[in-house]
C-alpha cells in the first residue's frame, strides 16, 4: 500500500454519448487529472494544464478486467505447447486423466500458476475468481500452491477461490477435504460439478453443497456441465433451495449452464425469470460452435452474467487467449451487436459489469474512494476497445503500478 498521493495526468475518460435525434452516435471524452492514495482513488478532476505527475498521453483509462471463471491452479500454460488430444472424452474420462497426470503437475504448478497470472495481466485483467482442484488426488496441495503464488502476487492482483470437487464429492471420497476447505478463510465459495451425470443424484450433492456454504457463510459456484433433463432440474432445485435461504441470494453461480444453449426459448425465458429472482448468476467462458449461449435473454430478463477465460492452455481446452476483451468482441459477433452503445455496454463482459458510463451516457467511473484498479488502453473510448481488442498499455491495482 502506498500513503504517499500519486498523481496522474491526461488520462482519458469517457464523459457521454453524443447522440443524433435520440440515437447514440459517438461517445464524447476529455482529459483528466487523477490522484489515487492508499490504493483509491482520492479525486478525479479535469486536466488543467502542466501538473506534475505520471503522464498518460491521452491513453483511454477503463477499469480493470475481472476474470470471472477460470483455474488458475491447474493448467498446462508454461510447460511445452500441446493441443488437447482427439476423440470424445466424457468428464469421467477426464477425472480419470487427471488423478494420473495431478501429482506430475503439482510439482511445479506454483511456478506455471505465476505465468498464468501474469498472462492475464498482460491483458489487463488484476482480478479472478479461481477455482481450485479439492479431490483425493491433490488433498489440499493444490490450494496450498494456489496461496504462495497469490501472496507473492499481492500487490499486483487479488482472487476470491472456489473450492472446486472436481472429481465428484462421492464418486471419489472428497467430503471430508470439501469440510477442511470450507472452515478456511481463504476460501470463499463452494464448488461443485454436475451432480447427477457424476454422484448420481441432483438432490443428494446439491444438499450437502448448500449446508456446507451455510454452516460457514460461504457463497456457492457449481460447474453445471449436463444439457439433458437433470440439466433443468439441477437448476431448478438450486433455485428452489436460494428461494429459501436467503443468505445465499446474490452469492450463488451455475458455471456454464449449457443446457441453457439447447432449450428452447419459453424454457429459458421461464429459468431465466426464476434465476434472477433468487439473484443467481451466471458464469460463462462464452462457447460457441453447436450451441450458442442465450445471454441476450438472460440479460433482458436481468441475470448477472459472470464471464471469464476458463481453460487457457490445459488437457480440456487448448483455445483459451487470456483476454476478456476477446470474449466481449466474441459477445458482439455472436450476438449481432455493433452500433456504438451496444459495443460500449459489451465491456462489462470485461470489467464483471463496471462501466464507466451508465446506459444513459452519465459519468459512473472513476469515483473517488473505489478502488484505483484500472488499464490504460490505446482505444478512443469503451465501444473501440471491444471492437478492436485494443492493446492494454498498463495495468494499476490498488494503486500500484503492475506495467
Ligand atoms: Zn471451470
Amino acid at each position: 500500500m502506498d500513503h504517499t498521493v500519486q498523481v496522474l495526468n491526461n488520462v482519458r475518460l469517457e464523459t457521454g454519448f453524443e447522440t443524433e435525434n435520440g440515437i447514440v452516435t459517438g461517445t464524447r471524452t476529455g482529459l483528466f487529472s487523477i490522484e489515487m492514495e492508499n490504493g483509491l482513488f482520492r479525486s478525479v478532476k479535469e486536466q488543467v494544464p502542466a501538473k506534475e505527475g505520471i503522464d498518460a498521453k491521452g491513453l483511454l483509462m477503463l477499469p480493470a478486467f475481472r476474470d470471472m471463471h477460470t483455474h488458475l491452479d491447474k493448467s498446462l500454460y508454461g510447460l511445452p505447447w500441446k493441443a488437447v488430444s482427439a476423440g470424445n472424452r466424457t468428464v469421467k474420462d477426464m477425472i480419470a486423466m487427471e488423478q494420473q497426470m495431478i501429482p506430475g503437475l503439482l510439482e511445479t504448478s506454483v511456478q506455471r500458476s505465476a505465468q498464468l497470472i501474469e498472462l492475464l495481466q498482460s491483458h489487463g485483467i488484476s482480478y479472478a475468481r479461481s477455482h481450485f482442484n479439492i479431490e483425493p488426488t491433490s488433498g489440499l496441495r493444490s490450494l496450498e500452491n494456489l496461496l504462495r503464488v497469490l501472496e507473492q502476487k499481492k500487490d499486483s492482483f487479488a482472487a476470491e477461490l472456489v473450492a472446486f470437487p472436481q472429481h465428484g464429492l462421492f464418486y471419489t471420497d472428497t467430503v471430508p477435504l470439501m469440510r477442511e476447505a470450507a472452515a478456511l478463510d481463504t476460501v470463499q465459495y463452494i464448488g461443485g460439478l454436475d451432480p447427477y451425470s457424476i454422484d448420481g443424484s441432483v438432490e443428494k450433492p446439491l444438499d450437502f453443497t448448500i449446508q456446507l456454504a451455510l454452516d460457514h457463510g460461504k457463497g456457492i459456484d457449481i460447474h453445471l456441465h449436463e444439457t439433458g433433463a437433470s440439466g433443468v432440474q439441477t437448476i431448478d432445485y438450486l433455485i428452489e433451495k436460494v428461494l429459501e435461504n436467503p443468505a445465499l441470494r446474490g452469492k450463488t453461480c451455475i458455471s456454464h449452464a449449457y443446457v441453457l444453449a439447447v432449450l428452447p426459448v419459453q424454457e429459458v425465458e421461464r429459468l431465466a425469470e426464476r434465476l434472477a429472482a433468487a439473484e443467481i448468476s451466471i458464469a460463462t467462458a462464452l462457447p460457441y460452435g453447436a450451441a450458442t449461449m442465450p445471454l441476450p435473454l438472460l440479460w433482458q430478463h436481468g441475470v448477472s452474467v459472470l464471464s471469464g477465460n476458463d481453460n487457457i492452455q490445459d488437457h480440456w481446452s487448448t483455445l483459451g487467449s487470456g483476454s476478456l476483451l476477446y470474449k466481449a468482441n466474441l459477445a458482439a459477433g455472436l450476438y449481432g451487436r455493433e452500433t456504438e452503445w451496444e459495443l460500449s455496454r459489451l465491456l462489462k463482459m470485461a470489467t464483471n459489469g463496471i462501466l464507466p458510463l451508465d446506459d444513459e451516457g452519465r459519468m459512473q467511473w472513476p469515483k473517488a474512494g473505489a478502488p484505483a484498479r484500472f488499464v490504460w488502453t490505446e482505444a478512443s473510448c469503451s465501444a473501440e476497445a471491444v471492437a478492436r481488442m485494443s492493446p492494454v498499455r498498463s495495468l494499476v491495482h490498488d494503486g500500484h503500478l503492475v506495467f
